[in-house]
Formats: structure tokens, sequence, C-alpha cells
């Protein structure tokens, strides 16, 4: 089973991941996370997207479409995978058609998480997360404690400042948001209103993928 959790940053898809892989028994892939370990890994691709992320820009595709490949190649992704934050434009979602494809393979649902952008703002500029599991907190929605249940220390993202913020919500709606019409026009989409506790989310994308509630 492959799934694409789509909708702008901050619509809670790393929070409603960890439910999903658990309910379907998939590895969680979050492009992300997996550049955020290879900057603080100090790796070449780290930092080739540095500035990048910094700034609220998308990483070239090039590297994406690498970073996916060698990821999906890994063992424990051979039965599928959620994606989180990937596809992103229209160049990655057309190679990774193509890539699946080739393999006889193809997405079984893309999750589109819809929150008004006003709220998206504040779930963002709030926004705290653990340093080495990439759990998110919030400061007033689900305040976060001292330290993660992982151990590790909770941090705010560099890009969780009000200017790089603007910039990644005006991203989505320039290059990630034409992929809603795409996956729609696939019969793939399945709607769901994010605008409500992480619990009610949590119960509404289970129904929108017809798993027993
Ligand atoms: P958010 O949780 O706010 O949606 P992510 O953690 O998914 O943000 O991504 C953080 C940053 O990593 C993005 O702003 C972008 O620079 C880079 N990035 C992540 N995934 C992709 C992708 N598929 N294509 C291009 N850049 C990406
Ligand atoms: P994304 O991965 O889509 O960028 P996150 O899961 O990191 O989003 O959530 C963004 C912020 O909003 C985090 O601070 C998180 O704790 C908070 N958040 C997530 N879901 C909800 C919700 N249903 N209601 C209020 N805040 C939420
Ligand atoms: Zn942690």
């Amino acid at each position: 089973m492959i799934i694409v959790l789509l909708g702008p940053p901050g619509t809670g898809k790393g929070t409603q991941a960890k439910a999903i892989t658990t309910r379907h028994r998939l590895p969680h892939v979050s492009t992300g996370d997996i550049l955020r370990k290879n900057l603080a890994d100090g790796s070449e691709l780290g930092l080739e997207a540095k500035a990048y992320m910094e700034k609220g820009e998308l990483v070239p595709d090039h590297l994406i479409l690498r970073l996916i490949d060698s990821r999906l190649s890994e063992p424990d992704a051979s039965g599928g995978c959620l994606l989180d934050g990937f596809p992103r434009t229209r160049v990655q979602a057309e190679a990774f058609d193509g890539d699946l494809s080739a393999k006889g393979l193809s997405i079984d649902h893309v999750l589109l998480l819809e929150v008004a952008s006003e709220a998206l703002i504040k779930r963002l500029s709030g926004r705290r997360v653990c340093e080495t599991c990439g759990k998110s907190y919030h400061v007033d929605f689900n305040p976060p404690p001292a330290e993660c249940h992982c151990g590790g220390a909770i941090v705010q993202r560099p890009d969780d400042t009000e200017e790089a913020i603007k910039n990644r919500l005006k991203v989505y709606q320039e290059l990630t948001k034409p992929l809603v019409d795409y996956y729609e026009a696939k019969g793939l989409l399945r709607r769901v209103d994010g605008d409500a506790t992480p619990q009610e989310v949590e119960k509404r994308i289970a129904r929108a993928l017809g798993d027993p509630v």
C-alpha cells in the first residue's frame, strides 16, 4: 500500500502519520525528516539542501528524487510506505508515477489535509519539535514536556520563523497545490478537513481510507 499525505505546511501531516503507519504497518517516509537528518549529519545532500530549507524554498527536484529512490529501495519499504512531504511538484509526481509503473506499482490513496491559512500560521509559529525523533508539539495546543518521550531535546525549527512560514505557504500554493488536480483526475484524492482536534482528524482520516473506526 502506498499512501501520499498532501497538504500545506502545518496541516498536521507529521502529527497524523503515526496513527496511519501503525494501522497499516507502513514505514513513515518524510522527505523533510530525511533532509533534516542529512543536515545534522553534515552530509553532501544536507549541505546542498540547507540554504533552500532555511528560506522555505523547495530543494531541487533531482536531489529529492535521488533521496526518495534510495529510501524506497530499503527493505522496510518493500510493502509500501506512507509518504509525507513528497511529491511536492509536478516534476516529482510524474517521475514518481513513472518509477512506480515501471515496477508494476501505483499509489493507492492521496490524502489531502485541509486547514485555513490563518490557522496554519498559528500552528507553525507555535510548533516545537523533538530534535531526535521529529515528533511535533505546540506551545498552546500540545505543550511539549521538558524533554521528548524519546529523551530528545525540544527545539524550534529554523524555518518556523514568520518570514520562512509565509514563503513556504506561498511555495505550496504555486508548486504543490497543482497536485490536487493532478491526483483528483486520477481518482486518488481523499479530502480530509484537518480543522479539528488531532483525535477527530485521526478518525476522519481512517474513514477516508475506508479503515474501521
Ligand atoms: P512541513 O512539515 O513544514 O510541511 P517539511 O518538513 O515537509 O515541512 O519540509 C521542510 C523543508 O524541506 C521544505 O521547506 C523544503 O525546503 C524541504 N523539502 C521537504 N520535502 C521536499 C520535497 N518533496 N521537495 C522539495 N523540497 C522538500
Ligand atoms: P505538518 O507535518 O503538516 O507540517 P505538523 O504535524 O508538524 O504539520 O503540525 C504543525 C503544528 O500544528 C504542530 O505544532 C502540531 O503540534 C500542531 N497540530 C497538529 N495537528 C493539530 C490539530 N489537529 N490541532 C491543533 N494543532 C495541531
Ligand atoms: Zn523525540
